[in-house]
Formats: structure tokens, C-alpha cells, sequence
């Protein structure tokens, strides 16, 4: 579906994962192996699942009524898996993780970069920082200094809020974040989505800007500083 004449589109919002064994249960029998005789023939069918467990670019998401699985209603075996809107996923990953004060991994610099689409050269550039320097934050050799780090989540959280408009992003919160030096060991949990219908508000300005379903392109941030005042928020149905 094109949502580009429609004013009502997915973006994804962040919730509270409920009941983890629920998603152990079904990861276990998305692995389920099925032996097929060389006669079966695989009936199509396709399923929205409720919940689901992906790792995305690196980050472990948890993905609700998001993912949709395409499954042999015989045998259970799974065909293919679409996720709808994935560049709005990406967005609200990234401004959900910007606005989380955990030190950035390498994991997730290399994550933000991928999801702003920089190369590792554009993205140095514009941090002013040598290419190998941001080789050694990505590979976890080196951790990002407290400057450039708000830096890149200013640069992330301006570029992506029109596309994920249910994530708040406040670049007043982020200034005086208090962001440890070094990560510590400490593991996080998998942030968790949920695929809801967002009505834009017609707008003559954001129709001639709208890039639904486009990835970022370069330029990309010089739009969204342009829009940025216009981004529409909704309402957070899910407290953090
Ligand atoms: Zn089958």
C-alpha cells in the first residue's frame, strides 16, 4: 500500500515489553524445523504476529503487531517476514535510544550512523573527528567522548522526529543529559515497539516534504531542521 496519498500511515511507538514467555514460546517455534516430503506443496498463509523478537541493524527489538510472516498453514513453516514501514522503525529505535542516558555502545554508534545513512567518511566529517576514530568507537576500542556524543544524538534526534513522531525527542533533555564516561557491563534490555496507525495532520508544508517510506537520503538533515517545528506529536499511549 502506498501511503504517499493517504494522509494515515504506521510509525511505530515504544512500549513496555508484558510477558517475555510469550515471545520465548513463539521464537521456539519460528526455529521449528519441519522435514518436507518431496510431494508438499506449502499453502500460503499470512499471520501478523502479536509479538516478536528481531535484531535490527545490531539492537534487539522487541516488535508488536508489527512483523508479518508469511506461513505454510501445513507444515508451519515460515516464507518470509515483512515488516511495514521499516525506515519508521529505524527512526523510532534511534530516537528511542537517544533519549535512553546509557553510554552509547559501538553497537549503537554504528546503528545511528547506519540509520542517518553516513558512510563511516560523512559521518567523521561531520563530527570533525579522522574516519579511524570512528572505527575505534564502532569495534568498542575506543568509547565516544561526552561532546561528540551529544552531538550525534542532537544530530539524530533532529533528523529523525518527523518520522517518528510518537518518540519524544526534547534537544533541552539531551544537552544536560547525564551520560556515564564508560559503559559499564551492565546489559540492556531490548527496547520494545508497537506498530500503530498515525494520522499526519494535512499540512500543505509537510505534504511537499513528506518521505514516507523513503530511507534518508543526504540532505535528509537539512529538511528535517526545516519541518522540525512543524513535527506533529502524538499521544504516548505507553509510560517508559
Ligand atoms: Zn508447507
Amino acid at each position: 500500500m502506498d501511503f504517499r496519498h493517504n494522509c494515515v500511515e504506521d510509525i511505530y511507538q515504544k512500549v513496555n515489553p508484558m510477558n517475555e514467555g510469550l515471545f520465548l514460546e513463539m521464537d521456539e517455534q519460528q526455529q521449528r524445523l519441519h522435514i518436507l516430503d518431496g510431494q508438499h506443496r506449502h499453502r500460503a498463509i499470512r499471520e501478523l504476529q502479536e509479538s516478536y523478537r528481531k535484531v535490527l541493524g545490531g539492537i534487539p527489538v522487541i516488535l508488536i503487531r508489527a512483523v508479518e510472516l508469511t506461513k505454510c498453514a501445513d507444515c508451519g513453516q515460515v516464507l518470509s517476514e515483512k515488516i511495514p514501514a521499516l525506515q519508521k522503525l529505524i527512526a523510532a529505535m534511534a530516537l528511542a535510544r537517544i533519549a535512553d542516558p546509557l553510554k552509547l555502545s559501538g553497537n549503537d554508534i554504528r546503528f545511528l550512523r547506519k540509520a542517518m545513512n553516513w558512510t563511516a567518511r560523512e559521518f567523521s566529517s561531520a563530527l570533525g573527528v579522522s574516519v579511524e576514530t570512528v572505527s575505534r568507537w564502532e569495534n568498542g576500542k575506543d568509547p565516544i567522548g561526552l561532546a561528540n556524543e551529544k552531538l550525534l544524538r542532537l544530530m539524530v534526534g533532529t533528523a529523525m522526529q518527523e518520522s517518528a513522531p510518537a518518540i519524544d525527542f526534547d534537544a533541552q533533555q539531551v544537552m544536560n543529559m547525564k551520560i556515564e564516561s564508560v559503559r559499564s557491563a551492565e546489559e540492556m534490555r531490548s527496547m520494545c515497539f508497537e506498530r500503530v496507525k498515525f494520522k499526519r495532520p494535512s499540512h500543505p508544508k509537510e505534504e511537499q516534504w513528506d518521505s514516507t517510506e523513503e530511507p534518508p537520503r543526504k540532505g535528509g538533515l537539512t529538511k528535517a531542521y526545516q519541518t522540525a517545528s512543524a513535527a506533529p506529536k502524538s499521544e504516548r499511549r505507553c509510560s517508559q
